[in-house]
């Protein structure tokens, strides 16, 4: 099964794209780990892809595209998928469609997330994580025990995201009004999209998430 998961930033794509990918065995392609994985090369491009994304811009459409369609292109990702944070632009969601279409293939859900500014700007701005084992906190949601030691791994080298400020985040948001939430119209239209309210316990929207992967849920 092809996937998109859909959202703002801060809805709990890359979580729920997490525990989906490792319950069904399905890759997990995160577009934000391969523009951080380009922002940390040393080099001209690597700097300048630094700074768009730190201001909370998005990179180029085309450089996105490549990156993607790379990765689909390897032998994992011929039955199933989950794109997490791709497609954000238009012209991305056409460049797949249109890269699907030439191996006669086609995405079968796009689940959206749905929280509201209010809570993203909370949520996103207090989180941290552990750079060591990946284990995600939150300042008020999700504290660590000991301070600046992570629970699972007893590593403390803990760390937040340089785009989580808040005005940054701020832009990110804008952003996604203004580029990404056009899509939902574009994807409706195809009878691909599905929504799931995003808040409350992290297992409750998987569950519902999974509701509809099994064409269970609205
Ligand atoms: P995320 O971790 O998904 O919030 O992504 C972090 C940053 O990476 C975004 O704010 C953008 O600067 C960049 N990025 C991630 N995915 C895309 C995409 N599909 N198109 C353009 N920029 C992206």
């Amino acid at each position: 099964m092809k996937v998109v998961l859909f959202g703002p930033p801060g809805a709990g794509k890359g979580t729920q794209a997490r525990i989906l990918g490792s319950a069904r065995g399905w890759v997990v392609l995160t577009s934000g780990d391969m523009v951080r994985a380009m922002a940390a090369r040393p080099d001209e491009p690597g700097l300048g892809i630094k700074q768009v994304m730190e201001s909370g811009a998005l990179i180029d459409d085309q450089l996105m595209i490549g990156a993607v369609e790379a990765r689909l292109s390897e032998d994992d990702c011929r039955e199933s998928f989950i794109l997490d944070g791709f497609p954000r632009t238009l012209v991305q969601a056409s460049a797949l469609d249109q890269w699907l279409e030439r191996l006669q293939a086609r995405l079968d859900r796009v689940i959206e997330i749905q929280v509201g500014d209010d809570f993203l700007i909370e949520r996103i701005t207090g989180r941290f994580g552990c750079v060591n084992c990946g284990a995600g906190y939150h300042d008020l949601h999700r504290p660590t025990e000991v301070s600046g030691i992570c629970d699972e791994c007893g590593s403390s080298h803990l760390e937040r995201r340089s785009d989580d400020g808040v005005t940054a985040v701020r832009n990110r948001l804008a952003q996604y009004h203004a580029r990404t939430s056009p899509l939902l119209p574009y994807y409706r239209q195809q009878g691909l999209l599905y929504c799931v309210p995003g808040l409350g316990p992290v297992q409750e929207v998987s569950r519902r998430i999974s509701e509809i992967i099994n064409g269970l849920g609205q």
